[in-house]
């Protein structure tokens, strides 16, 4: 595999399209063709929980880690041309932790009760990050949990790291994907493939498209433009293209 300017994620991904495929060339397959003008812009609440006197409810994850994790997500996800952009980060302490680590044995809406109140919201997704609990990740009504010990089974292609692929098969579920249990899939379970086919693609997609809270690429461009903010939200689609590259300078200017 060539080396690229890209995330080796990406580059794996590639190389795998370019095997199912035959296809002659690399990065930009993960797109699967589409451009700016198509992605779709979603929001993404992470909470990092803390417990002081729950070790299993604490994430050990940091902001660098999230950018990380982010990003990886977001060139799985650029096959369906749908981008989560950072909503906001919350580090918050998690509720209602006393005796999770019995009751989330028995009951996984011992995860919904570790939600803080203040930041609950409609019109985002929610991923929580703690420590431990049985499954890698769960989806429960839409909301997301995934643990810092995640472990997979690696697969040829696959990520190179477990958080930021349980993340987006989890996302693939708020996005009413269910399991497909092929060996490269991100909607597989318990391995690490990315993959995502034509179905799933425009499942996905449509799903999206029926929440008024996610938008098209080209209105954020719009309003950016006109407000002066959101460009942030652009610059985590993985193109390198006008609008993204404005976007990047735009935030760099915001920042000095
Ligand atoms: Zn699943």
């Amino acid at each position: 595999m060539k080396p690229c300017a890209a995330s080796s994620v990406f580059c794996i991904l590639s190389f795998t399209f370019c095997l199912l495929t035959t296809c002659p060339a690399a990065a930009q397959e993960t797109t699967n063709g589409f451009a700016f003008a198509d992605f779709l812009l979603a929001p993404l609440r992470v909470h990092l929980l803390t417990a002081a006197n729950e070790p299993a409810a604490h994430t050990t994850l940091t902001s660098n880690d999230v950018t990380r994790i982010l990003g990886k997500v977001n060139r799985v996800w650029a096959q369906a041309g749908i981008t989560f952009y950072l909503e906001s980060l919350r580090i918050e302490p998690a509720a209602n932790t006393e005796g999770f680590r019995e009751n989330v044995k028995t009951n996984t809406d011992a995860l919904m009760r570790l939600r803080p109140e203040s930041s609950k919201a409609t019109n985002v997704f929610h991923v929580y990050y703690l420590k431990q609990f049985g499954p890698n990740g769960i989806c429960i009504r839409g909301i997301n949990f995934v643990k810092d010990t995640a472990s997979l089974r690696a697969v040829e292609g696959g990520l190179d790291e477990p958080i930021p692929r349980v993340t987006s098969h989890e996302l693939g579920h708020a996005l009413t994907l269910p399991h497909r249990q092929d060996v490269t899939n991100l909607l597989a379970s318990g391995m690490s493939g990315g993959w995502l086919n034509e179905m799933e693609i425009k499942q996905a997609r449509e799903s999206a498209k029926k929440r008024d809270w996610i938008q098209p690429a080209p209105e954020v461009l719009r309003k950016a433009n006109s407000t002066g903010k959101l460009w942030q939200h652009i610059t985590h689609i993985p193109l390198d293209c006008d609008s993204t590259r404005l976007a990047r300078r735009r935030v760099q200017e915001l920042a000095k």
